[in-house]
């Protein structure tokens, strides 16, 4: 289980960039529907299940926008 976090303000848009697009083996980020402070889409995450925090998208991302925190797993109630 992960939790992607995508800081939209600091993308430089997927059309200029969209390395996260391109790096992560599940295929999990598509385009945003709507543009950062900054005019650029941002990505956006369809799915976090999938995810398998391999950590390629926020490794590979230049601006430091996407973050990768492994969700702990909550405990069943008894
Ligand atoms: S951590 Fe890996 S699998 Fe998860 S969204 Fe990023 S690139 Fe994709
Ligand atoms: S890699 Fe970073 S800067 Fe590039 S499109 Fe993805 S989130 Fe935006």
């Amino acid at each position: 289980m992960s939790e992607i976090i995508i800081l939209k303000n600091s993308c430089k848009g997927i059309e200029d960039c969209g390395i996260c697009m391109s790096v992560c083996p599940k295929n999990l980020f598509a385009p945003s529907h709507e543009m950062n402070e900054r005019g650029f889409l941002p990505p956006r995450v369809i799915d976090e299940d999938p995810c398998t925090v391999c950590m390629n998208c926020m490794v590979s991302c230049p601006d430091m926008a996407i973050v990768v925190a492994k969700k702990k797993k909550t405990k069943e109630p008894k």
